[in-house]
C-alpha cells in the first residue's frame, strides 16, 4: 500500500525496510557465535513457594551483552534465533549452562531446588528435544525432577496431538513441563485436559490487574481451580507488588515469581540464595 502513496513515500517505506532487514541480518550474523565469544549468559529469577515463601527454584533467563549495542533483551534476540534456526544451538548451550548452574544448588539438606528453563517453539517442534534434555542431564548430574521446562501454549497449541506425544516422552524421563504465559494463547482453560502438562504459569498480564479487575481475578482464580482438579501446580509470574502476592496466596495459587519478590540475578547470586535456605 505504500506505492500508492506516490513514487516518494514508496521509497522513503522501502528504504526504511531495507534498513530493517539490513539490521536484523546483522543480528543474526552477531548472534552466530556469540555464546562461543562469552556474550550470553543466564540470569536467574528466583521462585517461592507462596504459601510459606520457600524458595524452591529459579528460572533462566538469558542475557546478551552486546559489544557494540549493550544488553539486548531476549524479546528481539530470540526472535532473530528463532526464525533463523540459531535457537537450535543456542538452546542446547541454555539447557546445558542450567543444568550446571543448578547441579551447583546444594542447600542444606531438604530438597534440590529446580531449575526452570524456556524452551522455544520450534526447539520443539525439531522433535529430538528428549534427547537434548537427556544428554544436558546426564552431562551435569541434575535429578530429572530437578529440572523444568516452560513451553508456551501457543507452541504447544499448534498440533495438539503430535504436542501430547513430545510432551509425553519428555515427561516419562522425569522432567516437568509447565506451559509458560498461560492464559494469553486462546486455547481455554478445557485445553488443560487434553495436554499433559505439570504445571502452568499464569501470564504476568492478569497478575498484573488482579487486585484492579475483578474479570481478571475471576480468571485467575478459575485457572487455579481447574488446575487444582487436575492436579497441576499453578505459578504466578510478574508479581510486583505485597498485594498481589497476599491475594494470590489467599486464591491458593502454588508459587510465585515477580519483582517484588526477586528479581532476575547472575548465577552467582542464585546460588548464593539457595545456600541460605534453611
Ligand atoms: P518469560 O519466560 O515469560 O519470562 C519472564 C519475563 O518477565 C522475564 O523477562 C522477566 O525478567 C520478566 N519479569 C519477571 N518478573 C517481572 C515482574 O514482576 N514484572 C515485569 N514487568 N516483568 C517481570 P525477560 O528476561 O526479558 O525475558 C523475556 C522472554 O524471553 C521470556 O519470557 C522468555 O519467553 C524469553 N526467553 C528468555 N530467555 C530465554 C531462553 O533462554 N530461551 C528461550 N527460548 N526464550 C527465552
Ligand atoms: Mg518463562
Ligand atoms: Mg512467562
Ligand atoms: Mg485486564
Amino acid at each position: 500500500q505504500a506505492k500508492v502513496a506516490g513514487k516518494g513515500c514508496y521509497r522513503f517505506y522501502s528504504k526504511a525496510m531495507d534498513q530493517a532487514v539490513e539490521r536484523r541480518v546483522q543480528l543474526e550474523e552477531e548472534l552466530r557465535g556469540a555464546w562461543d565469544r562469552g556474550e550470553l549468559s543466564l540470569h536467574y529469577q528466583p521462585i517461592y513457594r507462596l504459601a510459606d515463601g520457600r524458595l524452591m527454584g529459579a528460572e533462566a533467563l538469558c542475557r546478551w551483552n552486546h559489544p557494540r549495542l549493550g544488553v539486548v533483551p531476549p524479546s528481539v534476540f530470540i526472535e532473530v534465533a528463532e526464525q533463523s534456526g540459531l535457537i537450535e544451538s543456542l538452546g542446547r548451550h541454555v539447557l546445558v549452562q542450567a543444568c550446571k548452574d543448578a547441579a551447583s544448588w546444594t542447600p542444606p539438606g531438604g530438597e534440590r531446588p529446580f531449575v526452570s528453563v524456556n524452551i522455544s517453539p520450534r526447539q520443539l517442534r525439531t522433535g529430538d528435544l528428549p534427547d537434548v534434555v537427556a544428554s544436558a542431564l546426564a552431562a551435569t548430574g541434575v535429578l530429572p525432577q530437578q529440572l523444568h521446562l516452560e513451553l508456551t501454549e501457543t507452541a504447544v497449541l499448534g498440533d495438539e496431538v503430535q504436542a501430547s506425544a513430545l510432551l509425553s516422552r519428555l515427561r516419562a524421563t522425569g522432567v516437568k513441563v509447565w506451559l509458560d504465559d498461560f492464559g494469553t494463547g486462546f486455547s481455554g482453560l478445557s485445553h488443560l485436559r487434553r495436554v499433559p502438562v505439570d504445571g502452568v504459569k499464569i501470564d504476568r498480564s492478569f497478575v498484573a490487574d488482579v487486585l484492579r479487575d475483578p474479570d481478571d481475578l475471576a480468571l485467575t482464580s478459575a485457572i487455579i481451580a481447574m488446575a487444582h482438579s487436575l492436579g497441576i501446580t499453578v505459578v504466578a509470574e510478574g508479581i510486583e507488588a505485597e498485594g498481589q502476592y497476599a491475594v494470590l496466596r489467599e486464591r491458593g495459587c502454588d508459587q510465585g515469581q515477580g519483582f517484588w519478590l526477586g528479581r532476575p540475578m547472575v548465577a552467582a547470586d542464585i546460588q548464593r540464595s539457595f545456600r541460605e535456605i534453611n
